[in-house]
């Protein structure tokens, strides 16, 4: 099925329209529809600053919620 539209740049009907991004095949305009890390990253600290004011925060947790290898491998040696 074909879903291609006006393209915004060159008027021509080859503007293909996907859910991450659409292209021109006339003219290779392009819209990207992802999220860079770096955006993803700062709302999710907004949001974090959000939940703190609202009271609802948790502790992040610093240690590490697996054991690594060498700590299982002392329990070991231990006999634990
Ligand atoms: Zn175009």
């Amino acid at each position: 099925m074909s879903c291609l539209r006006k393209c915004p740049r060159c008027g021509e009907h080859s503007f293909e329209k996907l859910n991450t991004y659409s292209h021109c095949a006339g003219c290779l305009y392009f819209e990207d529809y992802w999220g860079s890390p770096e955006t993803d990253f700062y709302n999710a600290l907004k949001t974090l600053e959000e939940l703190d004011e609202a009271g609802l925060s948790h502790e992040v947790q610093d240690e590490p919620i697996v054991e690594s290898d060498d700590q299982q491998f002392e329990n070991t040696l231990k006999g634990a």
